[in-house]
This record gives structure tokens, C-alpha cells and sequence, in this order.
């Protein structure tokens, strides 16, 4: 038997018959950049996230640039966020020319922890990016707290959480701005790059369309200086099919991930082994990744184990931001965020997409406890 981590082809073909003709008449249109078809599906997704505005753009990275450069933040500014993170979310704020600076996670949920922000705000701070890492909402509420009590500007990287919720609402919502990813392993995907940013202010997002635009307010007159950060027609049209089954997708993973949790409890495996994703009573996990912590030193064996017997699987992140070599210049030592860096040490993907078989799922599992000797 073979695994994969993440094979999209069985989703593919539930609604290839409805793409194709779609992406046909785009073709015979020559009608390619922005349009009708990316207003449409900026409507579907704002109603989607609850929030009064989207605007489509280039991919997930780009959306947290764009939304950075509509705040004016840069050079001698702050940005608070998380060091357990894809890279883009803290390469976007050196990329506007701010500081970031990293706060501490919370061991459960991996998502940045509201009392060590508190501790690292400053004068210059201008913003929070929280992270709703994996798919499961960070803490919002008092994140979103701090962010008023010190008149700070929330960015939400949702770029792996399309539909989470925290209390009942939707990530994207909550803060300024929402940023989303497209990238085709998202829990939305589409057929290559793109992102958006939502907004709750719908003055905001038609800031935002502004930068995603060469900050070009009217024609040819430019009020900023901002880029081309246009979502395609095509991947639009591609997004407007996917979104209306985006949660029975994300409800399977949902599934796949309780079903994983018998599995391993009737092979015996405790947390003395492996400490299984979970996920708190007031959000909605939609499993982007379904991320085990593995103990007592055993990760990288357990991952070659793993390989050997033809599963796929996964380690993100292997290296806590604040010690990559491109942010040396931040002055980041190994120690300084111990629960991130004791995380990269432990952490593993394993096969969660909504179409992987039960039977491939349990030889997961089943090696799991193998490799344990259970
Ligand atoms: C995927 C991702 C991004 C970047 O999205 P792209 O569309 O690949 O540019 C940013 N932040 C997080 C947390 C992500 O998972």
C-alpha cells in the first residue's frame, strides 16, 4: 500500500464537468484579468467569511502584503506575530520594510499565545498578524482585546483556515483584515496561485483593491505606490465552483480526523507516544493539516519509519522563524521561544484530505504502532 499526504485528483473530478466549460468560455472570451468573474466570487467569498468586503489577489503572501501597505506600515514599525509560521507571514513584513517581532505559541494549539503579545508591545508596535495555524482559529478574543485597549491593527493570516471559527464566527472577521491563500493544498484551492484579503470595513477594501492595482485610484493616476496583485478571471471562475462544497470537503477532514483518534486510541497508542491534534470547545477546526506531536526524541525516526513504508508525511515547521538564517540580523537565539522551538522538534503531518480511504488511514495508524512496538 501506498499513501499520499494530499492527492486532490478524486475531488477533481466530483466537479471537472462543471470547470471546464467554464474555463472554455474565459478562454473564448480573452477576457482574463479581473472582471465580472472575479467580482463574483469576491462576493461569494466576503458572504462566506461574514465580512463586508473581499478583494481578490495573487496568492496568500501577496494578501498579507497588500494589506500591510494599504495600513502605511514599514520602515519603524512593529508587527507582532508568531515564530511558528509559513514563512511568508513574517517574510511579508520585512518585505514592507517593518520589524517583525515574535511572540511565543501555545503548546495545544500551536497558534500564537495572547499573554506573551502583551508582553511585546511597544511604542512602535503597529500591528498583531495572529495565525490560525493548521486550520484551527487562534485565540482571538483576547488577542482582539489587546489590539483595542493599544490601538493596533489585526491582520489575520487564515491562510490555512478558510471557514474555522472561534465562538461561532468565522475566521477573516475579526480582525481588520482577513488574508487567504488559494494554493492548491489550501482546504480552497485553486488551479495555481491566489489569495485574497477580506475585510469587515468595506472602505478598507476598496483600499486594498486600490494597492492590488498599482495603487492606481483612476486611470493612470496614481495615489500610491502599491502592485500588481490582481487574482486571474480564470482562477476566480476555478474558486466560484470550489467554494459552494468547501464545507462538506472541510466536514470530511473533520471526520477523518475523529475516525483517527478511534484508531489510535483502539491501537493503544496514549499521549505517553504521540500527542494527537485537538481541538478547543469554541472553534471550528477545519484540519488544513492534521499535525501530531511525536515524544521523546522519535520524530525524524518515526518520519523515516513512515517513508520506508510509503506513507507520506510531513514536518511543518522543522525551524522556528526567529532562527532562519535570512532574520539573523533580528538577533533571535536558539531559547528564546521554547515552546516553538520544542514544537519544530516534534511535529508531523500525517494524511488527512477528505478522500483518503479508511484502509490507507488505518495502515497509518497501524505502522504508527509498529514503529511504538505496541
Ligand atoms: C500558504 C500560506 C501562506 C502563503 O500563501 P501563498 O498563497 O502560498 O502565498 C501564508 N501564511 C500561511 C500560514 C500559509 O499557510
Amino acid at each position: 500500500m501506498q499513501v499520499s499526504l494530499l492527492d486532490l485528483r478524486a475531488q477533481y473530478a466530483t466537479f471537472k464537468d462543471k470547470v471546464l466549460p467554464i474555463i472554455s468560455d474565459i478562454c473564448d472570451s480573452q477576457k482574463f484579468i479581473l472582471g465580472d468573474k472575479v467580482s463574483e466570487f469576491e462576493a461569494a467569498l466576503a458572504a462566506y467569511c461574514t465580512t463586508a468586503g473581499a478583494v481578490g489577489v495573487t496568492s496568500g503572501s501577496d494578501a498579507l502584503i497588500v494589506a500591510l501597505m494599504a495600513e502605511g506600515i514599514g520602515a519603524g514599525d512593529e508587527v507582532i506575530t508568531t515564530p511558528f509560521t509559513f514563512f511568508a507571514t513574517v517574510g511579508a513584513i520585512v518585505r514592507v520594510g517593518a520589524r517583525p517581532v515574535f511572540a511565543d505559541i501555545d503548546p495545544v494549539t500551536f497558534n500564537i499565545d495572547p499573554a506573551e503579545i502583551a508582553k511585546k508591545i511597544t511604542p512602535r508596535t503597529k500591528a498583531i498578524i495572529p495565525v490560525h495555524l493548521f486550520g484551527q482559529a487562534a485565540d482571538m478574543s483576547p488577542i482582539m482585546a489587546l489590539a483595542k485597549e493599544n490601538n493596533l491593527i489585526v491582520i489575520e493570516d487564515g491562510c490555512q483556515a478558510i471557514g474555522a471559527e472561534y465562538d461561532g464566527q468565522r475566521v477573516g472577521s475579526f480582525g481588520d483584515y482577513g488574508c487567504f491563500s488559494f494554493f492548491p493544498s489550501k482546504n480552497l484551492g485553486c488551479f495555481g496561485d491566489g489569495g485574497a484579503v477580506t475585510c469587515k470595513d468595506a472602505a478598507k477594501a476598496d483600499l486594498v483593491k486600490v494597492f492590488r492595482n498599482h495603487g492606481q485610484s483612476k486611470t493612470y493616476i496614481h495615489e500610491y505606490v502599491g502592485g500588481n496583485f490582481r487574482l486571474d478571471a480564470l482562477q476566480a471562475a476555478i474558486l466560484s465552483v470550489k467554494l459552494p462544497l468547501l464545507d462538506s470537503w472541510s466536514e470530511a477532514r473533520q471526520r477523518n480526523a475523529a475516525e483517527y483518534a478511534e484508531m489510535f486510541a483502539a491501537a493503544g497508542i496514549t499521549e505517553d507516544d504521540i500527542i494527537l491534534p485537538k481541538a478547543e470547545a469554541n472553534r471550528r477546526h477545519i484540519y488544513n493539516q492534521y499535525c501530531i506531536r511525536v515524544t521523546g526524541g522519535r520524530r525524524d525516526a518515526l518520519k523515516a519509519f513512515l517513508q520506508e513504508n510509503k506513507i507520506g508525511c510531513a514536518v511543518y515547521y522543522p525551524l522556528s522563524l526567529h532562527l532562519q538564517p535570512c532574520f539573523a540580523n533580528l538577533g533571535g537565539k536558539p531559547g528564546d521561544f521554547p515552546v516553538s522551538e520544542k514544537t519544530t522538534g516534534e511535529i508531523m503531518a500525517l494524511p488527512i484530505y477528505g478522500e483518503c480511504p479508511r484502509d490507507q488511514r488505518e495502515f497509518v495508524v497501524g505502522t504508527i504502532a509498529k514503529f511504538l512496538g505496541k
